[in-house]
C-alpha cells in the first residue's frame, strides 16, 4: 500500500475542512486537493496547495482592478495569444505546490528543473523507509540502438532475462536496507539492535542505499515553469519513470487551469518549432518543388526528424 492508513486519515481530516474565501479558486482542483495519485510501485503525486486559476492569468495580463475576466471567448483567446506568443509572465502569477514521492534516480532528473522551490525529506534526520522501485516486467527493455540515451520500449527483455534482473534488483535492495539498519543499529520497527553499540549516524548510513530507494519532497512551481517541465517530461523522449509522474501532473493542470491547458496542448504539446532550413524545405514541398536531404541544408538526422514530424515517408 502506497499510503499508510494513518496518512490517509490525516488527508481525510484535511479534506473535511471547509473554508470560505474570496480568492480565485479552481472548483475541479479543489475536488482533488490532497488526494495522492499513485505512481510506480510506491510513489505518488498530490497537490497540497495552489494560487490562482485561469482568470488570474487574464487578470495579470490586463493588469486589472477587478477579476480581469471579460467574455469567456475573449479570455480564452487572450490566454491562447499569450501562450502562442510566449508572453509568459502572466502565467507566473499562478502557483502550485505538490507533495511527490519518487525514486532517487527520478529525483535526480527532476531536480535539474531549477525554477521550482524544493524541500526534501531529510535522511539525516529521519530513517529511510524500506521502499525500493522494482519495475514491472514489461518495462524491462533493452538499450536503444538509435537513441543512445535510453531504452527501446518495444524491445522488452525475454522472461528469463527479466527474472534475472528482477531477482538482482530485489536481492540488492533488501540487502542494502538490511545493512542500512545494521549500520544505524536499529530493526525495522525502530528498536535498538544492540544496546552496546552507538550505531552510525543516518547521514552516513544512507550512502549505501541504491538509487531505486524512494524519497519525498514538496515541490512548488509557477504555471509557466510547470508547463516547461511538462513539455520536456510528459514527452516520449523522457524516461518512462519520470514521464508517468508528468502525465498525471498534466492531467492536474487540465483540472486547475483548463483554458491554459488547452492553449498549451494546442501551441506547445502538439505543436512544433522548425529551424530556418526545415521551414524552407516545407515551403518548397508545398510549392511542389523536388527536394532531397542532400540539397536541403539539413543533416540526415535533421532530415529524418523533419520527415517524421510532417509525416512524409522518404
Ligand atoms: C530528454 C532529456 C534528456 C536529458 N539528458 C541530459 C543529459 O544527458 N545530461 C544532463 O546533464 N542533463 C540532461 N537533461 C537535463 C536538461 O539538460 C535540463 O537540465 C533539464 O531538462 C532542465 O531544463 P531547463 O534548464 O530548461 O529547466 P529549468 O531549470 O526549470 O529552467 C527553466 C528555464 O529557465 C532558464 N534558466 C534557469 N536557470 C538558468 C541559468 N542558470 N542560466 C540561464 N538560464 C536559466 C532557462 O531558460 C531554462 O530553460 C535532459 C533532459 C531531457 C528532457
Amino acid at each position: 500500500m502506497v499510503i499508510k492508513p494513518e496518512q490517509l486519515e490525516e488527508i481525510n481530516q484535511l479534506k473535511k475542512q471547509k473554508q470560505t474565501t474570496i480568492r480565485p479558486v479552481s472548483a475541479e482542483l479543489e475536488e482533488i486537493l490532497y488526494h495522492p495519485f499513485e505512481v510506480l510501485d510506491h510513489g505518488f503525486v498530490r497537490v497540497v496547495d495552489y494560487m490562482g486559476n485561469d482568470s488570474s492569468v487574464v487578470q495579470a495580463a490586463r493588469v486589472s482592478y477587478g477579476s480581469g475576466t471579460k467574455k469567456v471567448n475573449a479570455d480564452t483567446a487572450l490566454i491562447n495569444y499569450l501562450i502562442a506568443h510566449r508572453h509568459t509572465t502572466p502565467l507566473e502569477m499562478c502557483e502550485i505546490k505538490f507533495h511527490i514521492k519518487l525514486p532517487i534516480f527520478v529525483a535526480r532528473q527532476w531536480i535539474r528543473h531549477r525554477t521550482a522551490s524544493v524541500n526534501e525529506y531529510s535522511a539525516r534526520y529521519s530513517i529511510m523507509e524500506d521502499e525500493f522501485y522494482i519495475p514491472q516486467a514489461q518495462h524491462l527493455s533493452a538499450q536503444s540502438k538509435v537513441n543512445h540515451q535510453g531504452r527501446d520500449e518495444s524491445k522488452v527483455l525475454n522472461q528469463q532475462e527479466q527474472k534475472m534482473v528482477l531477482d538482482i534488483l530485489k536481492k540488492d535492495s533488501t540487502n542494502s536496507y538490511q545493512n542500512y539498519l545494521k549500520m544505524i543499529n536499529q530493526d525495522e520497527n525502530g528498536n535498538i539492535l544492540n544496546e552496546e553499540k552507538e550505531g552510525l549516524a543516518r547521514e552516513l548510513a544512507r550512502m549505501n542505499l541504491p538509487l531505486n530507494c524512494y524519497t519525498q519532497w514538496y515541490w512548488k512551481i509557477d504555471l509557466h515553469n510547470l508547463l516547461h517541465f511538462l513539455n520536456l517530461r510528459a514527452d516520449s523522449h523522457a524516461q518512462y519513470e519520470i514521464r508517468v509522474y508528468a502525465e498525471i501532473m498534466l492531467d492536474i493542470v487540465k483540472k486547475w487551469v483548463p483554458h491554459c491547458y488547452q492553449a498549451f496542448i494546442k501551441n506547445n504539446k502538439t505543436g512544433k518549432n522548425f529551424s530556418g532550413p526545415a521551414l524552407e524545405v516545407i515551403k518548397k514541398m508545398l510549392k511542389g518543388e523536388k527536394i532531397s536531404q542532400e540539397n536541403s541544408g539539413l543533416s540526415p538526422r535533421e532530415w529524418g526528424e523533419l520527415m517524421l514530424t510532417i509525416d512524409i515517408k522518404n
